[in-house]
């Protein structure tokens, strides 16, 4: 059943939406979006029947016009009635109906045969005058094109394919490396100078489609274009949920939008779906029934509802202020937002989401924001200015989760059994955000057992050492605040959780170890203490605010600052290394405070002095002294 519909002309932003240069996405959603789009260049070419009408026809390929030995219409082209003789006339019925009868999905499936039927018409092929068939086949659309394409089965497969099943002539127009001139086994859909093509024979093939499509336009039968796969968006939803079509049908004015001051459209929410799961606004009299907003009379609404994507669309506008003026009439100035906050929130900075969007909701919202800017609501071009993708989490042999497959982990028994900030923090530990991976039921033990500890050395008091702590340990731990501050800010900036999580386990040990010092107790080990509860909040929030109010901090950690690293601080310091040979001091290297014992081998046993008193001679033993000394024994 045919059915008329809405549409949102998002084919007008073709061309804009190919334009990802203000925006910062992951590269396979651009790549889907452009070949979403479908952007592809080559010539409208008019092609007339015998009786003269028009029938234009874009191609990618105008240096192969010559080869076209067929035209095929969309069974639903307007002009199949009228060219359709009356001896085909039946079988084109019989055609048309078994194609309406299908979806599109099932008309374009490349592994469905390709079926087609003659109508007793002839088209005239503008560049030799040639009379050639015309058939109608479902693999044509309206909606794509022009509703018409010229087949050249010599150099597309679909065609030849076409051309091969109804004995049509496969005239070979552009030489194939090595062809030995006699009839094609499968179509050359590759370059080649151009043969069998009148004035045109022999032209090399990076010059082809310039020089035809400019010889075309010479003539008058043909132009440049630009087409796009992209088509415009269907709106229209038969059902009852969904944002209502303000629009009214009256008999006598026709369709009229609903009135500002009558927006916004409300739907009733005591519908009752008929058995037949028939759209339930259709038989709500109540809602159905209305008066023309032009001429007072009896009307009817749109009971068809709109796309759910067209909701997801704007949210992020939506959401700014739920209720900005709600109640008050709308006139033709309002926004459906408030201004202010648009002005402070807006684009948005950083959105996350799957990649299974790409397609659908993430450009119907570019759509949306263009469309808007152009209404004058939003003085900028793309509603979100980062977008990130997450992984997934698989079942255990690295299959897709599912409930049918029933290897669904779900995370509500997780929780129950070790607490959400647990959880989180193990998802955040175990898998790069980006990529997920099989879930690994083992190792969330080590993340209960990091968290513990956080615990105990946050509220267990210890023994006070004896003693002041040295410079050089409270300049060590201060170095390691500032040092996690930096990582944990950088590493939040760019997604990596799980590097997050190990930079706070590392602070945790580093504390455990400080805890057992005479710097328990002292104010860096209190900022230590401080920060390691900042940093830990957003992965941990309910742990961490937990022990901000125990530890008698105010309320709430989720509403303070970031903690800030001094720059001063980060800087690793550098020590120097004293290089001993059998016991006599025979270097001093200048190296930084954390290096380990290979790295300090590696550097003495670099440095000429050391070299000439180890002489070649095996390295028996080493003695390392951390940041401090090795002694070679040779
Ligand atoms: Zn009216």
């Amino acid at each position: 059943k045919e059915l008329e519909q809405w549409f949102w002309r998002i084919t007008n932003y073709a061309e804009e939406l190919l334009d990802f240069s203000q925006i910062d996405w992951p590269e396979r959603i651009v790549t889907m979006q452009k070949n979403w789009i479908g952007r592809s260049e080559g010539a409208n070419v008019t092609f007339r029947s015998e009786q003269g009408d028009p029938i234009v026809v874009f191609t990618t390929r105008p240096d192969t016009l010559w080869g076209a030995t067929f035209m095929v219409l969309a069974p639903e082209h307007p002009l199949v009635d009228k060219l359709t003789t009356a001896e085909y006339r039946e079988a084109v019925e019989e055609y048309k109906y078994q194609a309406a009868r299908q979806s599109e999905i099932e008309r374009l499936s490349t592994a469905k045969e390709k079926t087609g039927v003659f109508i007793g018409a002839y088209a005239i092929n503008p560049v030799n005058e040639e009379r050639i068939p015309i058939w109608i086949a479902d693999y044509v659309m309206m909606t794509y094109g022009t509703g018409a394409i010229m087949a050249v089965p010599a150099h597309d497969e679909r065609d030849f394919a076409f051309a091969q099943k109804y004995g049509l002539p496969i005239p070979v127009v552009i030489e194939p490396p090595d062809w030995d001139g006699g009839p094609l086994t499968e179509a050359y859909t590759g370059p080649g100078p151009m043969i069998n093509s009148g004035p045109f024979d022999g032209t090399p093939a990076e010059e082809a489609v310039e020089k035809v499509t400019k010889w075309l336009e010479e003539r008058g039968i043909g132009e440049f274009a630009i087409n796009y796969r992209l088509r415009d968006w269907l709106i229209s939803r038969q059902r009852y949920w969904g944002a209502p079509i303000p629009i009214v049908y009256c008999e006598k004015c026709g369709m009229v939008p609903v009135p500002y001051e009558d927006l916004p459209v409300i739907l009733p929410t005591d519908a009752v779906i008929p058995p037949t799961g028939d759209n339930a606004l259709k038989y709500h009299e109540e809602f159905l029934h209305t008066t023309c907003p032009k001429c007072g009379g009896p009307a009817t609404r749109e009971t068809d509802t709109m796309d759910t994507f067209v909701c997801s669309s704007w949210y992020n506008y939506a959401y700014l202020s739920p209720y900005y003026k709600e109640g008050e009439p709308a006139h033709a100035d309002s926004t459906p937002f408030d201004p202010q906050e648009a002005e402070y929130w807006l684009p948005v900075d950083v959105y996350t989401g799957g990649a299974e969007h790409a397609t659908m909701h993430l450009i119907y919202t570019r759509f949306f924001t263009k469309a808007m800017r152009d209404m004058g609501l939003v003085d900028f071009d793309e509603p979100m200015i980062v977008l990130r993708n997450q992984g997934v989490i698989q079942a255990e042999d690295g299959s897709k989760m599912s409930k049918s497959k029933g290897n669904v982990v779900a995370p509500d028994d997780l929780v129950a059994r070790y607490g959400a900030d647990t959880v989180r923090a193990y998802l955040m530990f175990g898998w790069r955000w980006e990529q997920g991976g099989p879930w690994d039921p083992h190792g969330i033990e080590g993340v209960v057992r990091w968290l513990q500890r956080v615990w105990n050395l946050v509220l267990e008091p210890a023994e006070k050492q004896d003693g002041e702590p040295t410079d050089e340990e409270i300049a060590g731990l201060r170095h390691r605040i500032h040092k996690t501050i930096q990582r944990v800010t950088d590493d939040m900036e760019v997604f990596a959780f799980n590097t997050i999580i190990s930079s706070l386990m590392e602070f945790t040990n580093a504390l455990s170890k400080a805890k057992q010092t005479p710097l328990y107790g002292t104010p860096v080990w209190e900022e230590g203490i401080e920060t390691l509860l900042l940093l830990l909040a957003p992965a941990c929030p309910h742990i961490s605010e937990e022990l901000w109010e125990r530890t008698g901090r105010p309320y709430s950690i989720h509403q303070q600052s970031w903690p800030e690293y001094d720059p001063d601080l980060i800087t690793e310091a550098v020590i120097t290394l004293i290089v001993q040979v059998n016991g006599k001091v025979r270097a001093r290297l200048e190296a930084t405070a954390d290096i380990g014992k290979e790295q300090a081998v590696e550097m003495a046993l670099a440095d000429p002095n050391v070299q000439r008193h180890v002489a070649g001679k095996e390295v028996r033993k080493v003695i390392y002294v951390p940041g401090r000394l090795v002694n070679l024994v040779v």
